[in-house]
């Protein structure tokens, strides 16, 4: 089986899948299909049923459960690569029994004092690139370890498993792609995004997000007559940052913390903008943040000119704890299946969103696991062969009866 996921993960990495920001379309990109396409083909010869591929290159697939079970269990992994760095020409580079050393690659070296993990992965299998790419495990090593399980099912048929759906899906680097997904007809009690992560984790708890966009009128008067009239946008959008709380500033936030971020400011004298950001996976502690902000913009509309500060605070996605902490089976489910393999997980919260979280809120349960792949989206990127085959592992667990 490791090698079958290694052949596997190897095939799916070289076929350039990199979305692209800015595309008014889905797929942001064509090529997202040349990888859906062979995943299609590779499903029908895994024997599933019910594929489909649509227009915005969401590929679904069924494997009917071999008992009486009526348990429907998704698996979902994303098809591209991130926009920002190259994913095209990916020259994988494997490593057997990996020597703990810095590891030198055509374009640049990977140092064990930069990453001081890799000491753990001594003995262990290692794919990387050359250097001059990302490797895409993020999230090809989520769609070889969906496959590989698929495969194991149909080399042990005396395995009794519960029903499977699968799906691959584009756009997940943009945050676009998901939106297309049919929650109702993928027909899962829940289901578990694969993506990027230590191999043992499994996250279901998300930031709640809203932005916020602050607009301020200044007065432009020339500056040789300004006394006592000039009312400066620029410089009350600085009085206006100066007033959020200091170490609310993702700079200064880690683990369950959240944070007000500003974006981007603009300023003239006559009007400035300021885009704002703003995280909390306690959506109490984010109405706080939110009301911070708004107080700000009232203390100066005091202070100035009434309507020189208006703020409009736009909700963005939700933390998926909210819903899944009404029904936890799928977070029970994976950790029974990690206990059986006896693998302690590691239960962490995600500083930002993910398709899961989007999901999740559309109805569909939705935590995400792991998948033993490292410093995703840049060149230093790898996979740890026998982490994804304990993933794989996992995956099989949870489908099986
Ligand atoms: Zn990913």
């Amino acid at each position: 089986m490791k090698d079958e996921l290694l052949e596997r993960f190897l095939r799916y990495v070289k076929i350039n899948t990199m979305s692209k920001e800015g595309e008014n379309k889905t797929p942001s990109t064509n090529e997202q299909f040349d990888l859906a396409n062979i995943l299609k083909q590779e499903l029908e010869d895994l024997g599933l049923t019910n594929i489909k591929l649509t227009d915005e290159c969401i590929l679904t697939a069924y494997l009917k459960s071999n008992t009486n079970s009526n348990l429907h269990i998704g698996f979902i992994a994303h098809l591209d690569t991130i926009p920002g760095f190259s994913g095209k020409n990916v020259k994988p580079n494997v490593i057997y029994n990996y020597d703990a050393k810095d590891i030198n690659l055509t374009h640049l070296t990977i140092k064990t004092k930069d990453f001081p993990f890799l000491k753990k992965l001594k003995g262990k299998t290692l794919i990387t690139t050359d250097g001059s790419t990302v490797l895409g495990g993020d999230d090809k090593a989520g769609i070889a370890e969906i496959m590989n399980m698929l495969s194991y099912f149909k080399q042990n048929p005396n395995i009794k498993h519960h029903h499977i759906h699968v799906a691959f899906t584009p756009d997940e680097e943009i945050g676009g792609g998901i939106a297309n997904f049919d929650v109702k007809d993928f027909n899962c009690a829940y289901a578990y995004t694969v993506d990027g992560g230590l191999y043992n984790e499994i996250c279901y708890s998300n930031f709640n997000a809203s932005s916020a966009v602050v607009t301020i009128k200044g007065l432009d008067i020339h500056p040789g007559s300004a006394k006592g009239h000039m009312l400066n946008a620029s410089l009350i959008a600085l009085e206006y940052q100066s007033l959020l709380p200091t170490f609310a500033n993702p700079m200064y936030t880690e683990g369950l913390e959240g944070f007000i971020h500003l974006c981007s400011i603009n300023g003239e004298v006559g009007q400035a903008k300021l885009e704002y950001i703003i995280r909390e996976h306690d959506i109490k502690k984010l109405h706080i943040l939110e009301k911070h902000m708004k107080d700000a913009a009232d203390f100066l509309n005091k202070k100035y000119l009434k309507d020189t500060v208006s703020i409009t605070i736009t909700p963005s996605y939700l933390n998926m704890y909210e819903i899944i902490k009404k029904d936890k089976r799928s977070i029970t489910r994976a950790l029974n299946a990690m206990k059986k393999l006896n693998i302690t997980p590691l239960i962490l919260p995600i500083r930002g969103g993910t398709d899961g979280a989007k999901l999740t809120q559309m109805g569909l349960n939705t935590p995400n696991l792991g998948t033993g792949s490292y410093n995703g989206h840049g060149p230093y990127e790898l996979a740890c062969l026998e982490e994804m085959q304990i993933v794989s592992n996992i995956l099989i667990q949870i489908a099986s009866i």
